[in-house]
């Protein structure tokens, strides 16, 4: 099996639309709007984690120019405001949910949520409760990684295969147990757009925010000049 790195953005959002709370990470949809046709006139090929793991599976690259879209937390922005602009440019994404929060204020139903299903959406789990999971007993890991799996895949009648480490916080033991429950591949919110085939339960994104609506800067962090750029500034 090949060992080559693969260089993908995958790109990082929380809401999209007026922000449900102060310190959700939110994008407007007028940025979102104008990131997207960013990548729709660049070509970008929007994939999804299917593509992905059968590219990384078959030891193939990825085209040029692809990238992954995800949503951490499931907020009703996402149904709202974003897949309205997804479905016009023909986008797939993939929103990483917490059962215990949906449907709850300012989260997205079980409904929405089939809906978007429905249409070319991935959903994935992000825990049960949104544990962080370097604190999580392991005696807990079981409910937090194979529950809300499990309560995923009943309420939408579909195979969950992917998960979003809340926080970004995963240990070994949180890695080797997402590999028992099931998920084929998991990812945090460490900075960064290489990866290689055996990080996959590991896999990095670039977090994208209403700055991004830039073209400038939403470049740098699809190419990986970002990260070259971030190494190369001094600590502080
Ligand atoms: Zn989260």
């Amino acid at each position: 099996m090949s060992r080559f790195a693969y260089h993908l953005p995958i790109l990082k959002y929380h809401c999209v639309g007026p922000a449900p709370a102060p310190h959700v990470p939110t994008v407007s949809a007028a940025a979102f709007e104008r990131q997207m046709s960013w990548l729709a006139r660049w070509r970008y090929r929007i994939l999804t984690f299917d593509e992905l793991l059968e590219a990384m599976e078959g030891g193939r690259r990825v085209p040029r120019h692809s990238t992954i879209l995800t949503f951490d937390d499931g907020y009703e922005g996402v149904y709202t405001a974003a897949w309205p602009i997804l479905k016009r440019f023909g986008f797939p994404a993939v929103i990483f949910v917490t059962p215990a929060e949906v449907g709850t204020r300012g989260f997205a139903s079980w409904e929405q949520l089939n809906q978007m299903a429905g249409n070319g959406f991935t959903i994935g789990s992000h825990t049960m409760h949104h544990a962080y999971l370097p604190d999580t007993p392991q005696t807990q890991l079981h409910e937090e990684l194979a529950g809300s799996k499990a309560v995923i895949e009943q309420r939408l009648g579909r195979r969950v295969d992917y998960l979003g480490y809340p926080i970004g916080g995963y240990t070994p033991s949180a890695q080797a147990a997402a590999r028992a429950a099931g998920y084929r591949a998991a990812c945090t919110t460490n900075r960064g757009t290489s990866f290689a085939l055996a990080d996959r339960y590991a896999i990095r994104r670039v977090k994208i925010t209403e700055r991004d609506a830039n073209p400038l800067t939403l470049w740098a962090k699809l190419s990986g000049y970002y990260d070259a750029f971030r190494a190369l500034a001094p600590p502080g």
